[in-house]
């Protein structure tokens, strides 16, 4: 939109960078990293340069969700300044704060310290030229989502949740506070994640164990696009523990989420 080539003409923060796009959720747990994840995979799939930065400071799980846990990104000097260089993984170049430190360690991040390592993320890391950079954001409003749109053009949010009833209440928060004046970013749509459950031996059976069409009706109230669901798949659990993303494989759950990726590009 022509508001953000404004800001972007204003302050050529990534100017290599077309889309930055935020995942957001109001509560934990309801998938957002899983989302993020399968979304960046299946937009490098569909031949797009992507990067994904793990902002979820008070759970960074894509390292382990990319498999590249004991990994540690280099850094380079160019000219007088350190440039860190992002992991590379099925596609998508990452950089988290879980790489920063160690596994099992309980660092406990300070809001400051976790808006720096943000903005280090965005600023001294080797990007390039990106199609889409995908943000993973804590859930629920914090200091890092204000840090983010005072430090890059943010081109739209994702909103993840579950259709239950406590997600949804936290979502709406969420989706609010993107509209207030000092975020003022622009809601790419909604994605309602554990829609429903299917069991294998009933394939024409579901089963809505978090409620029925929550998402949907969040972002009809909000007047936002419904991008679609997800429903509650075990290889998608059993994929992110396993650091390969339920994408990769062919099938039913890799179409649902091309699709939801589609939806973003479009
Ligand atoms: P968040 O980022 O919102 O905290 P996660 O992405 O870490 O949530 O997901 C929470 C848990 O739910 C993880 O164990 C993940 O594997 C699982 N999960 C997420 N989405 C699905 C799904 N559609 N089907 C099955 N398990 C899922």
């Amino acid at each position: 939109t022509s508001q953000v080539t404004t800001i972007r003409d204003a302050a050529p923060v990534l100017p290599q960078v077309k889309n930055i796009i935020a995942i957001a959720s109001g509560k934990g747990g309801v998938g957002k990293s899983t989302t993020a994840v399968n979304l960046a995979v299946s937009l490098a799939k569909s031949g797009a340069k992507v990067g994904l930065i793990d902002a979820d400071i008070s759970g960074p799980s894509i390292p382990t969700m990319f498999n590249v846990e004991a990994e540690q990104p280099a850094v380079k000097k160019v000219g007088d300044k350190n440039i860190i260089v992002p992991i590379e993984q099925y596609g998508v170049k990452l950089m988290s704060i879980g790489f920063l430190t160690p596994v099992d360690s309980a660092v406990v991040w300070r809001g400051p310290m976790a808006s720096s390592a943000l903005k280090q993320f965005i600023s001294d890391v080797e990007w390039g030229e990106l199609d889409y950079l995908l943000i993973d954001l804590p859930p629920g409003t914090s200091d890092i989502h204000l840090t983010m749109v005072q430090t890059v053009p943010v081109t739209g949010a994702v909103i993840v949740t579950t259709p239950q009833k406590v997600a949804l209440a936290d979502a709406n928060k969420g989706l609010s506070m993107f509209r207030q004046p000092q975020i003022n970013v622009p809601i790419l749509g909604v994605i309602e994640n554990m829609a429903y459950f299917t069991p294998e031996e009933l394939p024409d059976n579901k089963y809505y164990i978090f409620g029925k069409e929550g998402g949907k009706k969040l972002a009809e109230k909000y007047e936002v696009p419904f991008l679609g669901e997800i429903p509650i798949v075990q290889s998608i659990r059993e994929s992110g523990d396993s650091g390969y993303p339920a994408v990769m494989k062919s099938g039913i759950t890799q179409d649902s989420y091309m699709k939801l990726a589609e939806e973003i590009a479009r």
